[in-house]
């Protein structure tokens, strides 16, 4: 599944299908269920060339735009 992602450099978007979430992410049950943890891009940043490391709450799965 391709994620989204916005590069914190240059603030731009791009989708990467080359993730994963690192060790220690949980589901805290609350009045909303949500996933916390880290999301590891496993390819270089098209906008600055940088491997980024995001909290799962900034990623997107689906971003408003058909590809
Ligand atoms: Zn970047």
């Amino acid at each position: 599944m391709k994620l989204y992602f916005t590069c914190p450099k240059k603030n731009e978007l791009f989708a990467s299908e080359h993730y994963s979430l690192t060790d220690g992410f949980s589901v805290v049950e609350g009045e909303q269920r949500k996933l916390e943890g880290m999301v590891q891009l496993h390819e270089s940043c098209p906008h600055c060339g940088e491997l980024h490391l995001f909290p799962v709450d900034k990623v997107m799965c689906s971003y408003g735009k058909k590809e």
